[in-house]
């Protein structure tokens, strides 16, 4: 197992199954331009035999699938049978909602325990003008057809101030109503943000949040894991939220993510351009092929930021958010 100076080693793999989606966020995509696939993306079968490599090779225990928008790709179910069948001890999946209705039946008969629906608004207008896609009702019923089944449910929500600030407390009601936890993900200065002023008029950290919502609940922090990404709060006697809080409390120092791009890229971190190829691996011998991962896997944790986030031009969508 590849470990370094900061006791860090890679355990949590995100899997972009394609960098093309059916939304574009104003936080994630510029102006005017649309998702599409990156050329030359891997096979389905290419990215099963990559997190194979990865999990007999880097020691990864949990995977999230994710994009771009995971369920718009034709590989989907191909891939949630192939890594279902790994020995993970958890698979969860990152989805905008949108194909959740479609997909709901694929999903529970794959034996998916969890999910995250990324939603940012309530507000059907408000959700245009973010998302510039989709439509908000088929969102929800999605979601609650997920519940009904049993899968776990958490929601991501990125606030910002001139786009969905006051849908802060309507977004917990709603989701404390359905044991849904609750994620707030502070704006990340990434992909065409990092030049842009709109990042900073947009931002809201920790501290404002938690302001905003002692004026409905009270709660209190509570224990995650080492390697959590989210801090927790529990609402007594109503559930937990969370807040992925980049900029106010970074969790570089605890980081145990790798990502894996749709065109078969490693990235240590989020926050560097860096990236290594790993699609020569794909067709080797797998004993050849765990050999070679390993000097990989040196360069892509010597990636990781020592402690804080400090953002990149690179895009949540290609990279895998
Ligand atoms: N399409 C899927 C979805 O919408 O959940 C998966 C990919 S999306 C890039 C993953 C997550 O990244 C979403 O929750 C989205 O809100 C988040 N995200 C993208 N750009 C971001 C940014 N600049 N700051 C914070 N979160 C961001």
């Amino acid at each position: 197992m590849i470990v370094d100076k900061q006791g860090r080693r890679f355990r949590n793999l995100r899997l972009s199954l394609t960098a093309a989606c059916n939304y574009a966020c104003t936080y994630c995509v510029p102006d005017g331009k649309r998702l599409q696939a990156a050329s030359a993306e891997l096979e389905g079968e290419e990215m099963v035999r990559a997190v194979s490599l990865l999990v007999y090779g880097a020691g990864i225990e949990k995977l999230r699938i994710t994009g771009g928008e995971p369920l718009l790709s034709p590989k989907f179910d191909e891939i949630i049978a192939g890594v279902m069948a790994l020995p993970l001890h958890d698979v969860a999946l990152t989805t905008n909602g949108q194909l959740l209705p479609r997909k709901a039946d694929l999903l529970v008969n794959s034996g998916l325990k969890r999910i995250n629906v990324s939603l940012d608004t309530l507000d059907a207008n408000r959700f245009r003008a973010i998302a510039r896609g989709g439509d908000l009702a088929t969102v929800l019923q999605g979601i609650e057809l997920m519940l009904d089944a049993n899968v776990k449910v958490k929601v991501n929500m990125v606030p910002m101030r001139t786009a969905n600030a006051e849908q802060v407390l309507p977004m917990l009601d709603y989701c404390l109503e359905r044991g849904i936890e609750l994620r707030f993900i502070e704006l990340m200065n990434m992909g065409h943000l990092k030049h842009n002023a709109g990042y900073t008029r947009d931002f809201i950290g920790m501290d404002e949040l938690l302001d905003a919502i002692s004026a409905r609940y009270e709660f209190v922090r509570t224990d995650a894991a080492y390697d959590s990404t989210s801090i927790r709060y529990e609402i007594p006697g109503h559930g937990h939220f969370g807040i992925i809080a980049n900029e106010s409390e970074p969790f570089c120092s605890a980081c145990t993510r790798l990502r894996l791009s749709s065109n078969g890229y490693l990235y240590g971190c989020l926050s560097n351009t860096e990236c290594h190829d790993i699609r020569p691996l794909l067709s080797q011998p797998f004993h050849l092929a765990l050999n070679a991962l390993q000097e990989i896997l040196r360069n892509a944790l010597a990636d990781k930021q020592n402690l804080a986030f400090s953002g990149e031009v690179t895009v949540m969508k290609f990279i895998g958010g």
